[in-house]
């Protein structure tokens, strides 16, 4: 494909006009094309802004708690990492980052976890797929030179929860990881309520879940301007739901993302069907829900400390074959063979 035509999400607003790509370089334009090769909407590429892409490979029972499955360190999922055989584990992860290519995402942070190794095979997958992963390493250890060498190549610090593991240790992580001007970041308040107080104290850039945050939690969050990352469909296999509309107004920069791929394939528009399946649209507004996922993911990216290339303002779009008369319900009815990219010359 190298032209479409249609209505274009644009500045939180669907406006007509058509797309097309000129010596590499995709130009927009507010006129229609009555020529062009596809006809629909033309949209950003998304954001994911949570995963574990390396749990991908673990078949999980019908129903678990949180604990059970993803607690370190004796979660089944951990069990199962600590004994993957290198290609198994890359292979799989390569099927997921197919996917988010395929479902027009450019972009995904991923909590990376087995130390270097786990970082080192994130990368060997993330090769030739056209898709950027921001890599959150976690250590296995609290060796310092463990911790720096991961913090060389990833591009920061992702870790579990203040519940699960030694306060102090997830301090100096925090400390190492701003000291050399990379993202630190953790789950915060899944399962139960946790102290926002000392989670503040680790200046986390960007938190995940707060399920559990109490109103003051959510204020403070708002005041030290710290995005939220909530993933639906993680949410609604162990039963549970985010505080969306209180984090909305406390004025918190909400964003999503799809979690663990063992749980949820890492796809934003599933997940946005998730989220609207979870919130009727008194509670949540298309409009609002569309700002979610296709402009507060990318401000959160730009907004991460560090990320050099990755940063862009500039995003690319994908089109999704479809009618544009009621552009929400065509983007909820969306199926993949109807996600059509750009052709830039073999990259997805
Ligand atoms: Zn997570």
């Amino acid at each position: 494909m190298k032209s479409a035509s249609g209505l274009i999400f644009k500045d939180g607003e669907f406006v007509k006009g058509s797309a097309r790509l000129e010596n590499g370089k995709l130009i927009l334009s507010e006129e229609s094309d009555p020529n062009a090769d596809v006809f629909g909407l033309i949209l950003p590429k998304t954001v994911n802004c949570h995963t574990h892409l390396g749990d991908g490979f673990i078949r999980i029972p019908e129903k678990s708690t949180v604990e059970e499955l993803v607690a370190p360190p004796d979660g089944l999922k951990h069990r199962m990492l600590r004994n993957v055989k290198e290609q198994e584990q890359i292979s799989s992860m390569k099927e997921s980052i197919t996917l988010v290519a395929r479902t027009g995402t450019s972009h995904f942070i991923d909590f990376r976890e087995s130390g270097l190794e786990g970082t080192r095979r994130l990368l060997m997958a993330s090769l030739g797929t056209g898709v950027i992963p921001v890599i959150l390493g976690r250590p296995d250890s609290d060796d310092v030179n463990e911790i720096s060498a991961i913090l060389n190549v990833a591009d920061g610090i992702g870790m579990s929860a203040i519940s699960d593991m030694e306060y102090e240790y997830l301090v100096n992580l925090s400390v190492h990881a701003r000291s050399t001007e990379k993202v630190f970041s953790l789950h915060a308040s899944e399962a139960k309520r946790e102290d926002f107080q000392k989670i503040l104290e680790l200046k986390p850039d960007l938190l995940v879940h707060m399920v559990h945050a109490s109103d003051d939690d959510m204020e403070s969050c708002a005041s030290a301007g710290i995005p939220v990352v909530i993933c639906p469909g993680s949410n609604a296999y162990f039963g549970l739901k985010p505080p969306l509309r209180k984090m909305l107004d406390a004025g918190i920069t909400v964003c999503l993302g799809s979690d663990n791929a063992m749980l949820s394939e890492p796809n934003m528009l599933e997940e946005l069907r998730k989220l609207r399946t979870m919130f009727p649209i008194t509670e949540i507004t298309d409009r609002e829900m569309l700002e979610i996922l296709f402009i507060n993911c990318r401000k959160v990216l730009n907004s991460l400390p560090g990320l050099g290339a990755a940063n862009s303002n500039q995003p690319d779009f994908f089109v999704l074959e479809a009618p544009v008369d009621e552009p929400f319900l065509s983007i909820m009815g969306s199926e993949t063979e109807n996600i059509r990219m750009f052709d830039m010359g073999g990259i997805p």
